[in-house]
């Protein structure tokens, strides 16, 4: 599934695609990631426009085209894609930009992307209500670390809020919580100021090796039949750890799945908590 990472890889690959080009033709069929809006008057309102930014924030693209924003969310399934202008579409092409020399397609299979037209003055809610982004914004811990003594929620639920910190998915999560060594299920009040610290750090590495490991014209989620796992604890219920050996556990946590390291990820004992 799409997090922060593979966003952000289709946020450059738009960029370099279509910044600054004139959208010659745009082809939309109404499908369900228009939630409803007229897929013919939105076609009619990209045609003949020039792109000039491409924005991301956490899970969401936006695309500056004259004086709209094009907001894109890749949902489940979604991905940007380049192929050549005489190029048939693809069974789950949901959207299609045509430039001078290339055609720049929308896949989904899924559908639980969305495509959302807006004046540029009409901010879209989601996007404005967004968190910290850690590649835009980058991560402060002492804000964060105020945010988490506020709430009663687990540290793996406020890691997944997109209004505290944006683009952070189950993989993220996943992966970041490993590095800090971290219990998923650990209070987030709960956490000391070092432990909050590892935490920015996690979140941050996990995201560089990510983008890393995946960058390039065409993505492969994770979840694709066949596809490689660049992760080091996700999905590996059942493998050693890679820091220690143990055996990867996974837990569900309000209908989540998470995997972790027993040993790297102690859960807080009766020692830990009765400390002051
Ligand atoms: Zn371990």
């Amino acid at each position: 599934m799409p997090e922060l990472p593979e966003v952000e890889i289709a946020a450059r690959n738009l960029r370099r695609w279509l910044a600054g080009q004139k959208i010659v033709a745009a082809r939309i069929p109404a499908t369900r990631i228009l939630r409803g809006a007229a897929a013919p008057a939105l076609e009619k309102r990209l045609s003949g426009r020039k792109v000039t930014a491409v924005e991301r924030r956490g899970k969401w693209l936006r695309l500056g085209v004259d004086r709209d924003w094009l907001y894109s969310h890749l949902g489940m399934t979604g991905k940007w894609v380049r192929r050549g202008r005489d190029e048939p579409a693809h069974r789950h092409e949901r959207a299609r930009l045509d430039v001078a020399r290339a055609s720049v397609r929308y896949l989904d299979p899924r559908l639980f992307g969305r495509l959302v037209l807006r004046a540029r003055d009409e901010e879209l809610a989601d996007w404005r209500a967004l968190g910290a982004d850690p590649l835009v914004d980058g991560l402060d811990a002492d804000a964060l670390g105020a945010t988490l003594k506020r709430t009663s929620r687990s540290i793996k639920e406020v890691l997944l809020d997109q209004t505290v910190i944006a683009g952070v998915g189950n993989i993220q999560a996943t992966e970041a919580l490993w590095r800090a060594r971290l219990h998923p299920a650990r209070r987030a009040s709960s956490l000391s100021a070092a432990e909050v610290r590892r935490l920015v750090k996690g979140i941050e590495r996990s995201i560089a090796d990510t983008l890393a490991d995946e960058e390039g014209p065409e993505i492969t989620y994770v979840e694709e039949p066949g596809a490689p796992n660049p992760f080091r604890v996700y999905a590996r219920a059942g493998e050693p750890c890679p820091r220690c050996g143990r055996r990867i556990e996974r837990i569900v946590q309000a209908g989540r799945s998470t995997t972790l390291c027993p040993k790297c990820q102690p859960r807080a004992g009766r020692n830990a908590r009765s400390r002051p």
